[in-house]
């Protein structure tokens, strides 16, 4: 189920039925936002072994509209062999292509293989479909490699580049691929969805406000409601923080940073944070996301100048990038933030 994004879903649909499918895409937008769950339908609407149904008039009605309110259909039945297969990631026509540990890097090898699995005949006789994820990760060797594929499109081949950092990814890449944006879901849709979930009504507007138009980050709460909780009682470790001398700052980081995906979670927990302080810097307090701990924030502000505030923003945004995309230490990282902030 898709949550949002009907118009790329229509003109994937469309050029499916005008025999219009591009042999390279890029899916590009915010993260947590739904690129892939796109992806990963627009495969089983290429594959799916029953065709569309038709109106009387001859023209393709898609499956089943949306249960949740967001008024959308599938153009897949979802029940068939294919649609089964690629749901649980064992389609023979599907490649999915992502960054290997402990590199982090999409490899050589790994386009290589691609290469030749898209050289092979389909297994179903339709397409064969590539899904990279996080794209921006392709090394320099495997960038060329797969420029090569983009320059020589064979057949009914379909790349599928997913990238939440499409200026990351060479222009000779990008020029050759279908550009499809994705942006935040409107808040009404997503509550639309939320609706089913049997929350009362202030629940769901704290998801809301958490989630920020990002259906994934929406289907975590869900998926663990007690997330939340465990939200609240990270806010309120970092508001004791400022109390922390060096080595308790140290000691508290070097849990975080033996997890790499731990750490990339905690500077986006820390990049809400010091939002917050921002805004009610500024007072806006209406846009701070973690009003139900508004006093304690307001306290914590009271440490940081507005220009400190945003030199804290610029080092987060880079320690992120960096954590994401290379090899650095994350201990290193964690503790160079625990002597600016
Ligand atoms: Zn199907």
């Amino acid at each position: 189920m898709i949550i949002g994004h009907q118009k790329v879903l229509d003109y994937l649909q469309k050029s499916v039925a005008k025999d219009r499918v591009s042999h390279g895409y890029l899916f590009w937008g915010p993260e947590k936002i739904g690129k892939k769950k796109v992806a990963i339908d627009f495969a089983k609407t290429l594959q799916c072994q029953k065709s569309p149904h038709q109106s009387p008039e001859g023209e393709q009605v898609p499956y089943g509209a949306g249960k949740h309110g967001t008024g959308q259909a599938k153009n897949f039945c979802g029940v068939c062999k294919n649609c089964q297969d690629i749901e649980k990631g064992i389609h023979p026509d599907l490649i999915l292509v992502q960054a290997q540990s402990p590199s982090r890097e999409i490899e050589i090898s790994q386009v290589r293989d691609l290469r030749k699995a898209l050289s092979l005949s389909s297994y179903s006789g339709n397409y064969k479909i590539a899904i990279i994820d996080e794209a921006h990760n392709l090394n320099r060797e495997a960038a060329n490699a797969l420029l090569k594929t983009l320059e020589e499109p064979r057949g009914k081949a379909v790349l599928i580049l997913i990238s939440a950092f499409p200026n990351s990814l060479p222009k000779t890449i990008n020029s050759r691929l279908q550009q499809i944006k994705f942006s935040l879901v409107p808040t009404e849709i997503m509550k639309n969805y939320l609706k089913n979930a049997d929350l009362d009504e202030k629940k769901q507007e704290e998801i809301l406000k958490i989630s920020q138009g990002r259906p994934g980050v929406l289907r975590d709460i869900l998926d663990d409601l007690k997330k939340k909780d465990i939200y609240k009682s990270f806010i309120k470790s970092l508001l004791g923080l400022k109390n922390f001398d060096l080595n308790q700052r140290f000691d508290y980081v070097g849990k975080i940073a033996k997890n790499r995906k731990e750490s990339i979670k905690f500077l986006q927990g820390l990049s809400i944070f010091f939002r917050d302080l921002f805004l009610i810097k500024l007072g806006v307090n209406d846009f701070v996301l973690n009003s139900f701990l508004e006093k304690e924030l307001a306290l914590a502000a009271e440490h940081y100048s507005k220009s400190q505030l945003q030199e804290i923003f610029k080092l987060l945004r880079r320690l992120n990038e960096m954590l994401s995309r290379s090899n650095v230490n994350p201990r290193l990282c964690l503790e160079v933030l625990m002597l600016e902030i």
